[in-house]
């Protein structure tokens, strides 16, 4: 959101910038949604709903979760939020007492630690390597659990490494988990089917479902079916957590609201070849995005397995200097010199726990796409 500020006010003031920290699909809702939405106006979904969402997305969303994930949920499991983050954020305000810790691989969306210290608790960052794939290891979650351990937070496909855990790195890692019963495991898989190659999305719970009784699988509507501004995701969980986010719901925010659940309904239940037309869509950015990243002296990228962002690394950029005369001395100085320089916007890694990398969106045309990495080569051409 602070990047999307700043090339904002870059484009207010007459900037023409290229814009690759878009963090939601470039496309609009799919129209059969849309008119799904403007047909529940009409017909009168215009009143507060029930604190955990309506009955009738509640069931849409057993039906997917059966369909789609092979997992068994009944209404009473299931809460509607404000989006996923909603969810997110009061999972942690109803389970957190102050000083619990929650893990965090790096490198993470930027959000997951400061939903965790806002509420109290102590974000433990376990930093996952390059080499790894950018993916925890069994022995790290092993080391990072303490007695104050409370939650495990996994996100596969990664925001923004774009990293796809397999069966037996899931398996591993809920092997683990099944040593510490007191720690939950949040699982947020929201760039579900936006995966590329070979990789297959799972969810932990497929992996070892007797972690059900606690895990909570976060979803949503924003990627899936282009609905970022709609505002709704989904928990699905065991029911005393779920207890606790409708009571702080409906003490906060009542309901989301009523015509865009409806329309959820018909996203969820109608056909979903939208789903995958831009998955489609994305796959084919990611290969170019890639390729002409990697072409760049200095930046290397690997093709990301899921989600739609590269995630390259420009360590061999730090200590380059500018035209400017400037050393750039970590990411953020990369980053901030191809906005200037180039009229690009990235986000630097740093903000995402993992120094000398930056994210780059490729949620945007290929038009877009060709241009902007030609500005960044450019750009890098003038370093010295
Ligand atoms: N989880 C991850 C990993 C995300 O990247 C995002 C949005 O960028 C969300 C959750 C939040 O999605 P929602 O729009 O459903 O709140």
């Amino acid at each position: 959101m602070a990047a999307k500020a700043r090339v904002d006010a870059l484009r207010a003031a007459g900037r023409s910038i290229t814009d690759f920290t878009i963090g939601e699909p470039d496309f609009p809702t799919p129209p059969h949604i849309v008119e799904a939405g403007v047909a529940a106006l009409h017909e009168g979904h215009t009143r507060y709903t029930g604190s955990t969402g309506t009955p009738a997305l509640r069931q849409a969303i057993v039906d997917k979760l059966a369909r789609e994930n092979t997992l068994h949920y009944a209404p009473e499991d299931i809460v509607v939020g404000n989006g996923a983050k909603h969810i997110i954020y009061n999972a942690f305000a109803a389970t957190l007492n102050d000083g619990d810790e929650v893990i965090i691989p790096t490198p993470f969306w930027v959000s997951y630690p400061d939903m965790v210290a806002i509420n109290g608790g102590t974000p433990v960052i376990v930093p996952s390597a390059a080499a790894q794939g950018f993916k925890l290891s069994a022995a790290a979650l092993e080391a990072a659990i303490t007695p104050r351990t409370r939650w495990l937070v996994l996100n596969t496909p990664n925001n923004p490494s774009g990293a796809v855990y397999t069966e037996s790195e899931l398996q591993a890692l809920c092997e683990v988990l099944m040593r510490h019963p007191q720690v939950w495991l949040m699982t947020d898989e929201i760039y579900e089917h936006f995966v590329y190659g070979g990789a297959r999305h799972l969810s932990p719970l497929q992996v070892e479902p007797a972690l059900t009784a606690r895990t909570l699988v976060v979803n949503g509507m924003s990627k899936a079916y282009a609905m970022t501004g709609w505002r709704i995701g989904y928990g699905a969980g065991p029911r005393v957590l779920m207890k606790a986010l409708a009571l702080l719901i409906s003490q906060s925010t009542t309901c989301p609201g009523a015509m865009c659940q409806a329309a959820a309904v018909v996203a969820l239940n109608g056909p979903q070849q939208c789903v995958a037309e831009g998955a489609a869509l994305f796959a084919a950015r990611a290969v170019r995005m890639v390729e002409l990243l990697d072409a760049i002296p200095g930046i290397a990228c690997k093709r990301p397995d899921g989600a739609f962002y590269a995630f390259p690394s420009v360590e061999a950029l730090i200590g380059r200097i500018t035209p400017q005369g400037k050393p750039l001395q970590n990411d953020v100085e990369v980053m901030l010199y191809f906005l200037e320089q180039a009229g690009v916007a990235t986000i630097d890694g740093t903000s995402y726990g993992q120094a000398g990398y930056l994210r780059v969106s490729f949620a945007t045309s290929m038009e877009q796409i060709e241009k902007g990495c030609a500005q960044l080569a450019d750009a890098v051409a003038q370093l010295k």
